[in-house]
């Protein structure tokens, strides 16, 4: 599997670019580019699609033109679906961007398994950033969203955010694998061992 970060927009918001033989997948084109389009149009004779980790307008801006333009479709965690079609939910609203209402193709659950050409997904339900952010888990790669982050976790402050709510989507994705890769939507690539280690806001063994 290759995967190329693009960090997008004003708040520099990671778009992955992830391609495997059969499978070119487009994660969170929050703004439009050039490369996203030119990436799927290049790949058109494998399965493609777009993932989205969460309905925030930074992560969510670009993905109904593309798909689109393109013939793509869209999938998102099932709980965060509404808010493709909410501005204030989605912050649309709060940022002063456009974003035309949408519905997602494609709807996942807590524990879905989805396989895009010769790529194996597993969706990881992750509320507390959004109601319903989804961390997608394909072999040793974890696309984070604003869930999880290099040394820091996603803002809690915004409607649908919940800090406990966050935390136990946190410890939830520190029983993976030490080794696994954690590709988040803002910031450099880490690990969960590194994490498990060094994130300040969520510890093992803090709570519960
Ligand atoms: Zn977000």
């Amino acid at each position: 599997m290759e995967i190329k970060a693009i960090p997008l927009g004003q708040i520099k918001t990671n778009c992955y670019l992830v391609s495997s033989q059969k499978a070119a997948i487009v994660i969170d084109p929050g703004f439009a580019d050039e490369q996203t389009e030119s990436f799927l149009r290049a790949n058109a004779d494998k399965e493609r699609m777009i993932l989205l980790t969460h309905a925030h307008f930074d992560h969510i801006g670009d993905a109904l033109r593309l798909s689109r333009v393109t013939q793509t479709e869209i999938a998102i965690g099932e709980l965060d679906n509404p808010a493709l079609s909410d501005a204030t939910v989605n912050l649309s609203y709060m940022f002063d961007v456009q974003t035309e209402p949408f519905s997602a193709d494609l709807l996942f659950k807590d524990g879905d398994e989805y396989t895009i050409g010769d790529l194996k997904l597993r969706v990881i339900l992750t509320p507390g950033h959004t109601k319903g952010g989804v961390c997608y888990l394909s072999g040793d790669k974890l696309f984070s969203g604003d869930t999880l982050f290099f040394e820091s976790v996603g803002r809690t402050d915004l409607p649908g955010g919940d800090f406990s709510v966050l935390e136990e989507s946190v410890l939830r994705l520190f029983e993976l694998d030490d080794k696994i890769k954690v590709f988040p939507g803002h910031g450099q690539e880490t690990t969960i061992g590194h994490e498990k280690k060094f994130n300040p806001y969520v510890r093992v063994g803090r709570k519960l």
